[in-house]
């Protein structure tokens, strides 16, 4: 086995201190990576504060941490994919069934004997924890980690492995591109990248969101139109106007009011995850042959082919980088929205 540090929690509390423990020693289809940079995703903080129990159930000691950028130290004497030296990174997910239609088919994110999460889960036996990326290495089978191609500056690329692929997966889905008009529903973590692919795409972006004061960096980020949904007139005068709505909130919030922003056909993705239970009158659908969906993630050669497409356009999330002794003063920041747009440890110096 191999000794390793990161900063976990014990309990709910989300106090992390540093947290000695063993990665698998590498095994002939694995790389060791030695981590550099770990974003913090709100939910590694739903998580970490059992926010999400009973649904996910919080498993401590917990060392979260699921957008993980860093340099590949070690490989398997079968591993083809990297060598020492590369870029590698991790998402949400390290391994899976790899047998069911989900697996062959490249969504393993959806994988029907439910795949192995980077933390607070368990290898696919079911019984060895894993820890995530808040820690100095990380031992992965490579057909789970990702290549990046991308040089210089790696902390903006960590939040791309879930931030980036939240959002890149459902504008592909949904034939986001030229001529379309895209609604970004909350600009925060997945709203900012969600601004920035879509513009990429080739889309008219308009960020919908509680806070007048947010318009200045939506248009900074690309977006054309901005609505401020507490203004009940911008809200009619809106009605109707788009073909793709990508809603990151997770704030609890009233989807009918989203979806009548919707014109004929339109379509409203959720990737965001209120804490209740929604109420939804049929009506908002059925008036304009409306589509409502959810979106998890990305497989492994979407989240690949996502990374490319960032590195083909300069695409990266804009951060502010932290030590790991203000993981707790990020979560509390990260809640109260008090970040641009994500926070990434440095995990390499610390
Ligand atoms: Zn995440
Ligand atoms: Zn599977």
């Amino acid at each position: 086995m191999i000794q390793t540090k990161g900063y976990a929690t014990q309990d709910k509390e989300a106090k992390f201190k540093p947290f000695a423990f063993e990665r698998r020693d590498v095994g002939p289809h694995d790389i060791l990576i030695d981590i550099v940079y770990a974003g913090i995703c709100h939910s590694d903080i739903h998580q970490a504060r059992a926010e999400w129990e009973p649904m996910v159930p919080s498993i401590y000691p917990m060392v979260p941490g699921h957008e993980i950028v860093g340099r590949v130290s070690q490989v398997g004497g079968e591993v083809t994919r990297f060598a020492v030296g590369d870029i590698a990174g991790i998402g949400c997910f390290v391994d899976s069934c790899r047998q069911c239609p989900a697996c062959t088919g490249g969504i393993e994110q959806y994988c029907v004997k439910g795949s192995a999460q980077t933390y607070n889960s368990t290898e696919m036996d079911r019984v060895t924890p894993t820890y995530g990326g808040y820690s100095k290495q990380y031992v992965v089978d490579e057909k789970y980690a990702l290549k990046v191609m991308a040089q210089g500056d790696l902390s903006g690329i960590a939040p791309l492995l879930c931030a980036g692929i939240t959002t890149y997966s459902p504008l592909k889905r949904w034939g986001v591109g030229p001529g379309k008009k895209v609604a970004v529903a909350g600009l925060g973590g997945l709203g900012h990248m969600g601004v920035k692919l879509a513009v990429a795409m080739g889309a008219e972006v308009t960020v919908l969101s509680t806070s007048p004061s947010k318009e200045p960096d939506a248009r900074e980020l690309g977006a054309t139109g901005f609505v401020n949904v507490r203004d009940e007139e911008a809200v009619k005068a809106a009605a109707g106007s788009f073909d793709f709505l990508l809603d990151t909130i997770s704030a609890n919030h009233d989807y009918n009011v989203y979806l009548s922003l919707l014109g004929l056909n339109g379509v409203m993705v959720i990737v965001g995850v209120p804490t209740e239970p929604a109420m939804l009158n049929a009506f908002s659908l059925i008036g304009g042959n409306k589509v409502l969906a959810g979106s998890l993630i990305g497989g492994i050669p979407e989240t690949q082919e996502m990374l490319d497409f960032c590195a083909d356009h300069n695409i990266v999330s804009d951060v502010e980088i932290i030590t790991p002794d203000r993981i707790e003063e990020a979560y509390d920041r990260t809640v109260r929205s008090d970040v641009r747009y994500r926070f990434v440890i440095d995990m390499a110096n610390a």
